[in-house]
């Protein structure tokens, strides 16, 4: 294996998000820097990090200057322009690679990827029109859910099909944008695996989790997962292989449907992902220093479970609870310095211990 990235080296990180502030933390524990890239002004990162560009992805200049300025380059979340990408490439390398991005940023392509791979998805059909809705319609019929191909988030972007619905108003509801039709996947649970892989090809995974959301946004993480240990074997297998076949070197959120008939893969994300806050405190080494690690040539560090653990985001004026969260046992609070309260907006979240590990 190559050397690991000098200490003092500056990752540039684009997003200026939670994700990317914690990632700034994990980075300045390993002894580098961070530079953040983000359009929008005061974020989150901008407190932790060394350095911080305020500029749109649309800024050539700005983009470059950047890129010089640091050694490698990572990401916070999958929706970055192409351009901007073509930019940042010819200066420097950037992790997880191009590839990926391509598959996640479109998730009909994600799709035949994961299909194409031998894993199973929902049934799903590309519309790209009001005709195409229909006939998908005919094909997999409803209940099933009509997604943006590109730029979804936190249930964004979606919009649920019955029988009785009005496809017009459907798509129109969603901006008539190229879109995907999903089958209604009747899951028993819904679980989720951070994975984490090298350039030398080395792999770990923390133990999957088990997630329930709430209006379509993730509001707890729960570890151990209630699965079998042969789910568990399958959930951790799948998500080397998918990060094997993209020849993948990062974090990596990969969410999945417990169904009868096995496990079914809902969406990858290339990044470290809010499923996998609670590593933070039930791990010696998290997903973000997993993450900084993998991309600095730096051996995967250990990431097995030493307690039961349970994440709970707090959103929107659910941040008013800290006062009261913060005098209780066996929590750990994670805030993210954002200023104004929001009804969605992420504004933190805690960790709450449930039961050391014994033996
Ligand atoms: P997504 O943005 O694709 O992760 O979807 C957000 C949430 O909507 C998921 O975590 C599920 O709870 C639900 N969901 C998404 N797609 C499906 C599906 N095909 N079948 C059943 N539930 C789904």
């Amino acid at each position: 294996m190559n050397k690991p990235l000098a200490h003092g080296s500056v990752i540039g990180i684009l997003g200026g998000g939670q994700l990317g502030r914690m990632l700034s933390v994990a980075a300045s524990r390993l002894g580098y820097k961070t530079h953040i890239f983000e359009p929008t002004s005061n974020p989150p990162a901008g407190d932790v990090a060394f350095e911080i560009t305020t500029a749109p992805y649309s800024n050539e200049e700005a983009l470059e200057r950047f890129a010089k300025s640091v050694d490698i380059i990572t990401y916070e979340f999958e929706n970055i322009p192409t351009g901007a990408l073509d930019i940042l490439e010819r200066v420097r390398p950037i992790h997880p690679n191009r590839e990926t991005l391509r598959v996640s940023q479109d998730r009909c392509v994600e799709k035949q990827f994961l299909n194409k791979i031998g894993l199973k998805t929902a049934p799903f059909a590309d519309v790209s029109s009001l005709k195409e809705l229909e006939a998908a319609v005919n094909d997999i019929g409803a209940p099933s859910i009509l997604k943006t191909r590109r730029f979804g988030y936190d249930g964004k972007g979606q919009v649920r099909l019955t029988p009785e619905s009005n496809l017009a108003e459907t798509y129109e509801a969603i901006g008539e944008q190229l879109a995907v039709l999903e089958g209604f996947v009747s899951f028993i649970r819904e679980v989720s695996v951070i994975g984490a892989r090298n350039a030398a090809g080395d792999v770990a995974c923390f133990d999957p989790g088990e997630n329930v959301h709430k209006d379509g946004i993730l509001d707890m993480t729960t570890v151990p997962a209630q699965i079998s240990a042969a789910q568990r074997m399958d959930a951790v297998l799948l998500t080397a292989k998918i990060m094997n076949a993209l020849e993948y070197v990062g974090v990596m959120g990969v969410e999945l449907f417990v169904t009868g008939a096995g496990l079914i893969v809902n969406e990858i994300a290339p990044r470290v992902h809010n499923s996998g806050h609670w590593t933070q405190d039930g791990c010696a080494v998290d997903q973000f220093e997993q993450h900084i690690r993998a991309i600095t040539g730096w051996p995967l560090g250990d990431g097995s479970r030493y307690c039961d653990v349970r994440m709970e985001n707090l959103i929107g004026q659910d941040v008013g609870r800290v006062k009261m969260l913060a005098g209780e046992k066996n929590v750990a609070l994670h805030l993210y310095g954002k200023a104004e309260i929001k009804a969605g907006r992420k504004m933190g979240h805690l960790n709450r211990i449930l039961a050391k590990e014994t033996g």
